[in-house]
C-alpha cells in the first residue's frame, strides 16, 4: 500500500486546492505532509481514497461517526427528508422528537438547544453561564480542546517554554492577536489535581461564571477525570454560585447518558456535538431548566439571545435521531466492550514489541503514547519535537498499512467494527512499534 513515485490523483487535486484554499485545506485536522489524501467513498468501517486504497477508519471524522460511514438506516431516513426540504424558517417536528429522545436519555437534560458545531456548543455554555450569574470568567483544564472560541481555546497549545508553574498554569493564546482581555478572563487549572485546582478556583471565586471539564480530554491525553476530581468540581461550583459545564462533545458516546452517568454527577450545562449529528454538522447545549432559561425567547429580556441559520435543520435532526436510536444501551455496552478488547490487544502489542509505549482511553476511545508510563495530565502527555516526530512516524506506518488514525495516534471505534478489525489493527501496531 506504499505510494509510488508517480503523481497520485490526491496529489493532483491538492495542487489545484492550493490555488484556492489556504494551504490547500478547509480544516487543519486533515492536513498531512506532503499532501492529504482525498476520500472517494466510505462504507461501514472502511474508507476508500481516490487512488482506490481502502483503510479501516479509526478516526471516524474525529470521533463523530458512531456507526461508521453510510449507515443504511441513516441514509434511508435522510434521503426521505432531503426530498421534503432541507431547512425552513419554521420549526420541524423532527427537532422536537430528537430533543425528546436526548432529554429522556440524560437525567440532567431538562431542555436542549440545537446548534451547528461543538465550538458553538461550548461558546453557548459559556455565554449562558455568564448570562445566568453575571460573572465574566471561566475555568478550563490546561491543554484541553473545546473548539475555537477565544476563551475556550486558551492554553490549548501551551508548551514548556510558556506554560508556567504547574500550580498556576499560564493562560496562553492560540491565535496571534487574541485580546489580553480574553486571556485574563480564563483560569487554567491542572487536570485531576484537586488541591491546586481548588486553590485556583478559590482565588477567583467571585468572578467565575463556570468551570468547564471534559471528562476524557483528547488533547490532554485521553486520560479519564478521576471520580474525586469531578466530585470536587461539583461541590466547589455548587458552593460558589458557579456553573459546572461538561464538554461531552466527544464523551457522550461513553455511556447511554454520556460520561456523566459513570460519575454519578449531573452538570448544570452540557455541550454536545459529533455523534449526535449522525454524520452531519451539529452541536447542542443541554441542561437544567434554571440555566437553559437564559435562552428562552418568551421573556421580555432574553439573558442570552441565541440563533443560527441552520440550527436544528431537519437533515441533521433526522440523521442524529436515527443514529442515536441505533446507539441504544445494548449498542453502547457492546461498543465499550470492544474498546476494552482494543486496549487489551494494544497493551499486548506494546509488550510483545518491547517498545516504550502505553495506552490510555475509556469506552470506545483510545490513545497510544510513546511513553513508558501512561501519562496523567497535559504536561506528562506532552511530546517534544522528537516524540511528536516518532508518533507521526507510527501514525504514518499504520496509515500506509491500512489503518487511519487521528494525528495524535488516537482511535475512536464505530459500531461497524468487529473483533476482526481490532485484531488486525493490533498486529499491524505491533510491527509498527518494532519498526520505529
Ligand atoms: N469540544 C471537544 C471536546 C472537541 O473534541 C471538539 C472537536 N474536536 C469541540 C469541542 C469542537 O467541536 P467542533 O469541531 O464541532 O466545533
Amino acid at each position: 500500500m506504499n505510494k509510488t513515485t508517480e503523481t497520485t490523483r490526491s496529489q493532483e487535486l491538492y495542487e489545484e486546492a492550493c490555488q484556492v484554499l489556504p494551504g490547500g485545506v478547509s480544516r487543519n485536522t486533515i492536513f498531512r505532509r506532503p499532501y492529504p489524501d482525498y476520500a472517494d467513498y466510505g462504507s461501514g468501517c472502511f474508507v476508500t481514497d481516490v487512488q482506490g486504497i481502502q483503510r479501516v477508519d479509526f478516526a471516524n471524522n474525529m470521533c463523530s461517526l458512531i456507526h461508521g460511514h453510510a449507515n443504511p438506516a441513516i441514509v434511508r431516513a435522510v434521503t426521505q427528508q432531503l426530498e421534503r426540504g432541507t431547512s425552513f424558517t419554521l420549526a420541524t417536528e423532527v427537532e422536537l422528537r430528537f430533543a425528546q429522545q436526548l432529554c429522556s436519555r440524560s437525567p440532567g437534560f431538562d431542555k436542549i438547544r440545537f446548534m451547528n458545531s461543538g465550538t458553538e456548543a461550548v461558546m453557548a455554555a459559556i455565554k449562558a453561564a455568564r448570562a445566568y450569574n453575571g460573572k465574566p470568567m471561566i475555568a478550563k483544564t490546561e491543554g484541553a480542546y473545546h473548539g475555537t472560541y477565544d476563551y475556550a481555546e486558551v492554553s490549548q497549545q501551551s508548551g514548556p517554554s510558556n506554560w508556567g508553574d504547574a500550580a498556576h498554569p499560564n493562560a496562553t493564546p492560540v491565535s496571534l492577536g487574541t485580546p489580553t482581555g480574553a486571556l485574563d478572563d480564563v483560569v487554567v487549572y491542572p487536570f485531576n489535581d484537586i488541591d491546586r485546582t481548588l486553590a485556583l478556583l478559590d482565588r477567583n471565586a467571585r468572578q467565575l461564571a463556570c468551570v468547564i471539564v471534559d471528562p476524557l480530554p483528547h488533547r490532554v491525553g485521553f486520560i479519564p477525570a478521576s471520580n474525586e476530581f469531578v466530585d470536587a468540581l461539583r461541590t466547589w461550583t455548587t458552593e460558589n454560585d458557579c456553573l459546572l459545564v461538561f464538554d461531552e462533545v466527544i464523551t457522550y458516546r461513553l455511556g447511554f447518558s454520556g460520561a456523566q452517568e459513570h460519575y454519578g454527577v449531573e452538570a448544570d450545562l452540557t455541550s454536545l456535538g459529533k455523534i449526535i449529528g449522525g454524520g452531519f454538522p451539529v452541536g447542542a447545549l443541554a441542561g437544567k431548566n434554571e440555566f437553559m432559561a437564559t435562552l428562552d425567547p418568551t421573556q421580555k429580556i432574553i439573558p442570552f439571545p441565541h440563533s443560527g441559520t441552520f440550527s436544528a435543520n431537519p437533515i441533521t435532526m433526522t440523521a442524529g435521531k436515527a443514529a442515536m436510536e441505533a446507539f441504544d444501551r445494548e449498542a453502547v455496552n457492546k461498543l465499550n466492550a470492544l474498546g476494552v478488547r482494543a486496549r487489551e490487544l494494544i497493551n499486548e502489542a506494546i509488550s510483545n514489541s518491547g517498545a516504550v509505549a502505553s495506552v490510555t482511553g475509556a469506552g470506545s476511545l483510545f490513545r497510544i503514547h510513546l511513553k513508558e508510563q501512561p501519562p496523567t495530565d497535559y504536561r506528562s502527555a506532552y511530546q517534544d519535537a522528537v516524540g511528536a516526530a516518532r508518533t507521526h512516524q507510527l501514525v504514518n506506518y499504520l496509515y500506509d498499512n491500512g489503518f487511519m488514525m487521528m494525528h495524535t495516534c488516537s482511535g475512536a471505534l464505530s459500531t461497524a467494527m468487529t473483533d476482526r478489525e481490532i485484531e488486525q489493527f493490533a498486529e499491524t501496531l505491533e510491527s509498527g512499534l518494532r519498526q520505529i
